[in-house]
């Protein structure tokens, strides 16, 4: 598995604004998606490129495109901001969108939730590249939940971009689903017994969304 938490000073200026629980809705939002933005560019550094040709206004110039289409798979709802930049920055992608929350806590720890989700429309993603959006990766229950059924259709490779993750978070992955490749700003090391990231930034949805305490 390979995990990249690349670090440059637009970033971590965007990660200090949305871990601030000041911050109003717009402005996490705002940063949700430069942050979505910043991750996407460094994952795309390992995405397969092909020759080809373009005519220009004066000759026939030889150019890159990306081999493989991408899917990018919106998470419902905290993924909103963050697919909005991610998914402006392909001219071919397309959009796979499930919604996931947190049922029944299903061990003491918060480490593991039954997923509920109503609602799923995902397009083939068989030689196609995955983009995972996931702003926060906790406990990994609604990656590990929807990437069991994704991976059977062979993706040619899928990338998990998450704001913050947790450790406890990214082991799973790492034992669950070694081929992901997971970019991210910040790892947290704690998970508290709710399932939330600490220090991280709180919940995710209900900041982008402005529905506190829902
Ligand atoms: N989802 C969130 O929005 N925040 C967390 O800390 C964990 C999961």
């Amino acid at each position: 598995m390979q995990i990249k938490t690349p670090t440059s000073a637009l970033l971590e200026q965007s990660l200090g604004i949305i871990r601030n629980k000041d911050t109003r809705p717009v402005r996490f939002r705002n940063h949700l998606r430069k942050i979505g933005r910043y991750l996407i560019y460094e994952a795309s550094k390992n995405f397969e490129l092909e020759n080809s040709t373009v005519q220009t206004p004066l000759e026939t110039a030889v150019i890159q495109k990306m081999k493989h289409q991408v899917v990018i798979i919106s998470v419902l709802r905290a993924a909103l901001p963050m697919v909005d930049a991610i998914f402006e920055e392909f001219d071919d992608a397309s959009l796979g969108v499930a919604s996931a929350s947190r049922g029944e806590m299903l061990d003491s720890a918060g480490t593991k939730f039954k997923i509920e989700s109503d609602y799923m429309k995902i397009p083939d993603v068989s030689n196609k590249i995955v983009v995972f959006v996931d702003p926060m990766l906790a406990t990994a229950s609604t990656i590990s939940y929807l990437l069991k059924d994704i991976k059977k259709q062979n993706p040619v490779k899928i990338v998990l971009i998450s704001a913050i993750a947790a450790q406890f978070g990214i082991d799973v992955i790492e034992e669950k689903f070694p081929e992901v490749e997971i970019y991210c700003a910040a790892v947290d090391d704690i998970l508290n017994d709710h399932g939330y990231i600490v220090p991280g930034l709180g919940d995710a949805g209900d900041r982008a969304c402005n529905t506190p305490h829902m």
